[in-house]
C-alpha cells in the first residue's frame, strides 16, 4: 500500500470515483477553526476521487463506548480539491459525537461513513446569482458552494451573508475574507449578534432583518437563495422572505437541527402506530423483489427494510430515521406508510422512490431489488 500523499498516491490517472455508499476512511488532518469548531479531513487507503454535489452530506457511524451512533455531516470542502474531503464539527453543549470527535478523533483514525447524499446543493439547483445565507455552523455548505464556485472560477455572482454570535465565532473568518478580495463576484457580509470589550469589530450588528439585507442584497429577489443555520434563524429568514413576497421556489434550506415538535409529532405516530398494530390481530401481505423474484410473507406494518432483511436481502442503510438516504428503493406497486426525515425529495418520491428504513408495508407490495 502507498503512504498516503507520495506523489504515487495522488497519481490521477489511478483514481477511482467516490459513490455514494458506506467507506472506511482515514483521518488526515485535524483542524482548530474556532474555540469550539474543528474541521477533520479524510481520505481513503486507496486513491479516490471524491467528488459530490457542494452543499452534501455524509453520515458518520462511530462505535462509542461498545454502541453505534450516526450524525450527519456536511461536507465542508469542495469537489475542486477532490483529493481528500472535509467535515467542520461544532461542539454541541452536551452533544455526544460533536464532543466525542473534538476530544478523540485525531489524524490516522479510521471511521466509516455513508455517502455523499443530499438535496441540498448547488447543482440542482443551479443559478447565476445566489445569495448564501448561514447562521453559525451552519456555513458549512455555503462553504462548500463559495469554495466551489471560487475555485472553478464560476461567473456565479455571490452575496455570502454569515451571522455569527461574536467575531471570535465567524467559522472560516480569513478564507472568507481572502475570497472577497481576490474576486468582485463574491461579497462577503458578517453579522455578529454582540461584540465584547477588546473586539474590534466594522461589520453588521444584531440579527438579519429585512432592512439589513436589502443594504446587502438590494437585488436579492432576483437570487437563488441557499439558507442553513440554527432552527430559530431559519425561520425568522423564512418568514421575512415570505413577508416580502419573495418566489419560495428559489428558496432552499437545510436542517441541522431535529425539530422538536416534528420529532415529538413522529415519535407519537410511530408510537400509536406500534400500539394500533399490537391490539389489531396481524394481517399477512405479500412482498417481493423484482431483482430475484422471490416473494415472502409478512406482517401487514412490518418495517420494509427489516422485513427485506428476513428474506435475506440486505438493503443497504445508514442512519435508520430518514435522514441520510442510503436505504432508497423504489417501489412497483404497493401500498405503504413513509415517515422520513427529510433524506428524500419531493422528486423522488414522485418518481417512486422511497427509503426503506422509515417505510411501513401496508398491502402487498412489490420492489426493485
Ligand atoms: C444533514 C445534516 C448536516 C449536518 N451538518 C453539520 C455540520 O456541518 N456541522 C455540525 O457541527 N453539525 C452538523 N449537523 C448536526 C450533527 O448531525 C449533530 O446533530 C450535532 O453534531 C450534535 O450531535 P451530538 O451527538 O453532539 O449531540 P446530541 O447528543 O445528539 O445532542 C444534541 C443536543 O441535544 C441536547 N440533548 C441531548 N439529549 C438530551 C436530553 N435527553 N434532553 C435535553 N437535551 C438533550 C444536547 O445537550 C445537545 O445540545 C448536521 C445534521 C444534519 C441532519
Amino acid at each position: 500500500m502507498s503512504e498516503l500523499n507520495t506523489t504515487d498516491f495522488l497519481d490521477p490517472m489511478v483514481f477511482q470515483r467516490w459513490i455514494n455508499g458506506r467507506h472506511l476512511v482515514r483521518c488526515l488532518k485535524v483542524i482548530a477553526e474556532t474555540h469550539d469548531v474543528t474541521t477533520f479531513t479524510f481520505n481513503m487507503n486507496h486513491p479516490v476521487l471524491f467528488l459530490y454535489k457542494p452543499g452534501q452530506f455524509v453520515t458518520l457511524e462511530l462505535e462509542i463506548d461498545g454502541e453505534r451512533v450516526m450524525r450527519s455531516y456536511t461536507i465542508s470542502s469542495s469537489p475542486s480539491i477532490p483529493y481528500s474531503f472535509s467535515i467542520t464539527v461544532k461542539r454541541a453543549p452536551g452533544g455526544y459525537v460533536s464532543n466525542w470527535l473534538h476530544d478523540n478523533l485525531r489524524s490516522g483514525d479510521q471511521i466509516a461513513i455513508h455517502g455523499p447524499v443530499g438535496r441540498f446543493n448547488c447543482m440542482d439547483f443551479p443559478s447565476d446569482k445566489v445569495l448564501l445565507l448561514s447562521g453559525g455552523v451552519g456555513i458549512t455548505p455555503m462553504m462548500s458552494m463559495a469554495r466551489w464556485w471560487f475555485d472553478t472560477d464560476s461567473s456565479v455572482d455571490m452575496v455570502f451573508a454569515h451571522s455569527a454570535r461574536t467575531p471570535k465565532d465567524v467559522i472560516y473568518s480569513h478564507e472568507l475574507a481572502y475570497m472577497s478580495t481576490r474576486i468582485d463576484t463574491f461579497k462577503l457580509h458578517l453579522i455578529c449578534e454582540k461584540t465584547e470589550i477588546g473586539q474590534a469589530w466594522n461589520g453588521y450588528r444584531g440579527h438579519l432583518d429585512i432592512h439589513m439585507l436589502k443594504l446587502i442584497a438590494e437585488d436579492y429577489q432576483d437570487r437563488e437563495i441557499f439558507c442553513c443555520g440554527p432552527v430559530p434563524y431559519m425561520t425568522a429568514v423564512k418568514k421575512m422572505l415570505e413577508e416580502s413576497g419573495f418566489d419560495m421556489k428559489r428558496y432552499h434550506e437545510e436542517s441541522f437541527d431535529a425539530t422538536p415538535e416534528k420529532d415529538v409529532a413522529l415519535a407519537e405516530k410511530h408510537a400509536n402506530m406500534a400500539e394500533i398494530q399490537d391490539q389489531q390481530p396481524k394481517e399477512l401481505v405479500f412482498l417481493s423483489f423484482a431483482d430475484s423474484d422471490e416473494t415472502i410473507e409478512v406482517d401487514r406494518g412490518m418495517n420494509l427494510n427489516e422485513a427485506a432483511i428476513s428474506a435475506g436481502v440486505n438493503i443497504s442503510k445508514a442512519c435508520g430515521i430518514g435522514i441520510c438516504g442510503a436505504c432508497r428503493v423504489k417501489v412497483i406497486s404497493g401500498e405503504f406508510d413513509m415517515l422520513h426525515s427529510g433524506g428524500i425529495s419531493d422528486e423522488e418520491i414522485e418518481d417512486g422512490y422511497i427509503l426503506s428504513c422509515c417505510t411501513s408495508i401496508q398491502s402487498d407490495m412489490k420492489i426493485e431489488y
